[in-house]
């Protein structure tokens, strides 16, 4: 049974940068997030059971194993957290519902602003990767407070040379309306009065996400610099509680999504010797 607290699964590769092309996945020279969620989903439809928009919040012990959240029991636990249920930060200006309308955190379909003016709020690598991504479709505009960009420069030095795109510098939000039905931004000069206004069809706010794991302390589990430490095999310190993936911290870990994978394979293999002590169980799939 798998929990995620928003609408789809797939985690960041989905939901942070689904049209990103990653060149790290073993036996794929690249291959883009959303396909990455779908190759891994495809096959698993109908063998498990996936709760959506459902946050794990609570979970109590008892003789058989757990109860999540109130309601479901489970003998062993797998958290595969990340960074924690990850919540956009938000556009630092009051908003009306018709203008949330056009303001995007997650983008699932790049072809829906084709032929449009897009802006795009941020400095980090999501930022970058969606001018990049959109500006090879429609006119963007990035709007970052610092002349600096935190995302890699040679993602910088690629915006730069598309004809479609604008880098504005350094320019923060000040107000928004809707005019014409195009959304005007105010942008104000940091470092001086100046102000500029600019027109668009829809803004991508790429400012980060906030999330943390602090939850799992509720739980008695052992966090190190917001991370859960683990044993080996993967145990945290509460027995029938496993973890993988970003949420993980042990010396030498790299948080990226191979390095996942492996971390799965290990705690499942563990978990399955718990329940069956008695097997000597196949270890590759060739033997099942
Ligand atoms: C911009 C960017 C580019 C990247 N590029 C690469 C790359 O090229 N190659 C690479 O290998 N890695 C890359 N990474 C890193 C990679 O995305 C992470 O290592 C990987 O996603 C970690 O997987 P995970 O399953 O541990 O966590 P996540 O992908 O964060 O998934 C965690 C899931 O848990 C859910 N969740 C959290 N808390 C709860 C809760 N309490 N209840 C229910 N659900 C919950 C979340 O909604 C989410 O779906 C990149 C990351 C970013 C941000």
């Amino acid at each position: 049974m798998v929990f995620d607290s928003l609408s789809k699964i797939g985690g960041q590769p989905q939901m942070l940068y689904p049209f990103k092309k990653i060149l790290d996945i073993p036996a794929h020279q690249e291959i883009t997030g959303a396909q990455l969620t779908s190759e891994l989903t495809n096959g698993l439809i109908n063998k498990i059971t996936i709760h959506l928009n459902t946050k794990v919040t609570d979970l109590e012990q008892n003789d058989n194993g757990f109860i999540v959240n109130n309601n479901v029991g489970v003998k062993t636990i797998i958290i595969a957290t990340g960074n924690g249920a990850f919540k956009p930060r938000q556009f630092p200006i009051k908003t009306t519902a018709e203008e949330n309308q056009r303001i995007h955190y997650f983008i699932d379909d790049p072809q829906k602003f084709a032929n449009q003016t897009i802006g795009i709020f941020g400095g980090g690598d999501s930022a970058l990767d969606w001018a990049l991504e959109l500006g090879n479709l429609v006119k963007i505009e990035l709007i970052h407070r610092r002349d600096n960009f935190r995302g890699l420069e040679s993602s910088v030095e690629q915006i730069k040379q598309l004809s479609s795109a604008k880098i504005l510098t350094p320019y923060l939000p000040k107000s928004l309306s809707l005019m014409d039905n195009k959304i005007e931004v105010e942008l104000k000069k940091l470092g001086g009065n100046e102000s500029i206004i600019r027109s668009f069809d829809h803004i991508i706010v790429a400012y980060g996400f906030k999330a943390d794991n602090r939850f799992v302390k509720k739980w008695d589990i052992e966090l190190h610099d917001n991370r859960i430490a683990v044993q080996s095999e993967m145990k945290t310190n509460v027995p029938g509680i496993y973890a993988i993936g970003d949420v993980v911290t042990y010396p030498g870990r790299v948080p990226i999504i191979g390095v996942g994978f492996g971390e799965a394979q290990i705690a499942i293999t563990s978990i399955m010797r718990n329940l069956f002590p008695q097997k000597s169980l196949t270890i590759h799939s060739t033997s099942l």
